[in-house]
């Protein structure tokens, strides 16, 4: 069998992780060719592809070699690896890079009504779930046996229909939980999107291509909610500026044409930068303020 010269990248065909996957490779500088509806995405600026697929299949189609990366939820992630260490199987693949997006919570959620007051109180019910392994793993931390319940949809509503007791399902807002009569009272495990790579090493121009990647990655997680900070100010005011922005900023000074006094400053901010820090930026001596939007970085 000749080997890919191509990297292949596994991403959800459609769902909660499809578009801000998708989205993420587009902004490290891979573009594709539309077939949305296809499973395949073929890569113009990289030889990159995409597979568009479902997202419990990407663990194992990387652990099989049919792509090299993928993007997909830790939860799935966890649990099927779990499975195969369970099975006696070594994972192929391996959490690379959290991507910030995608995040949830695993919880263990009751019925309004039933009193809960520690995972003891577990003990003996039906848990409904689709993460078997995820919820054992909670159990045996806190040495309670319960039945699980596996269902691979509406776990939801299995305490109305008496298929379970209570569930353990994926939580963002709650809205569901309460929509159904549940409370949330345990968190189980927290989750987001990763990017999860085979373990095995990836030869010649895949293993660069992977390693670009990565790097391009890096830069735009590492400004994902930046702001680059610009502004004008008397070389007397500096100390008085820096003060006003996070320790991280790391701002670079440079001198303004002509006079000596009037400097340039420049600073890269994580997180909001709100109006009222830049009236006190303007009081503290800044004038010609400038918010920018940061898209990449190359350190
Ligand atoms: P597929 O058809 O690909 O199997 P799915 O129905 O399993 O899709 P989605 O509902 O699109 O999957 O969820 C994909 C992932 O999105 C989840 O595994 C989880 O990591 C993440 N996610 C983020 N917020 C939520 C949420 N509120 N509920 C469920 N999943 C969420
Ligand atoms: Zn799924």
């Amino acid at each position: 069998m000749t080997e890919r010269d191509r990297l292949r990248i596994a991403v959800q065909k459609s769902g909660r992780l499809s578009e801000p996957s998708i989205r993420l490779l587009e902004q490290c500088g891979l573009s594709f060719r539309q077939s949305r509806d296809k499973l395949f995405c073929y890569g113009e600026t990289l030889p990159v592809d995409l597979l568009l697929v479902r997202d419990d299949d990407i663990p194992g189609m990387i652990a099989e070699g049919v792509c090299d990366l993928g993007i997909v939820g830790r939860n799935v992630f966890a649990e099927q690896a779990g499975e195969l260490v369970a099975a006696g199987r070594e994972p192929a693949a391996e959490e690379v890079r959290a991507l910030g997006f995608g995040g949830c919570r695993l919880s263990i959620a009751v019925p309004q009504d039933m009193p809960y007051a520690g995972p003891a109180d577990l003990a003996g019910l039906r848990i409904a779930t689709s993460y078997p392994r995820l919820l054992a793993a909670f159990l045996e931390r806190h040495g309670v046996a319960a039945r699980i319940v596996v269902l691979n949809g509406s776990v939801e509503i299995a305490p109305k229909l008496g298929t379970a007791d209570l569930i353990c399902d994926l939580v963002s807002t709650g809205g569901t939980l309460a929509a159904n009569q549940l409370r949330e009272v345990e968190r189980v495990f927290e989750t987001e999107a990763i990017l999860a790579s085979t373990t095995r090493p990836l030869t010649g121009e895949r293993g660069e291509l992977r390693d670009l990647l990565l790097r391009r990655l890096d830069g735009v997680l590492a400004v994902k909610d930046a702001k680059l900070v610009m502004l004008h100010a008397p070389r007397a005011s500096i100390p008085a500026i820096t003060a006003l922005l996070p320790p991280t900023a790391r701002p670079s000074v440079s001198p303004l044409g002509g006079g000596d006094d009037a400097v340039q400053l420049q600073a890269l901010v994580v997180g909001a930068v709100t109006w009222q820090r830049l009236e006190e930026l303007k009081q503290a001596g800044a004038s010609s303020l400038l918010v920018l939007p940061v898209e990449k970085m190359l350190a």
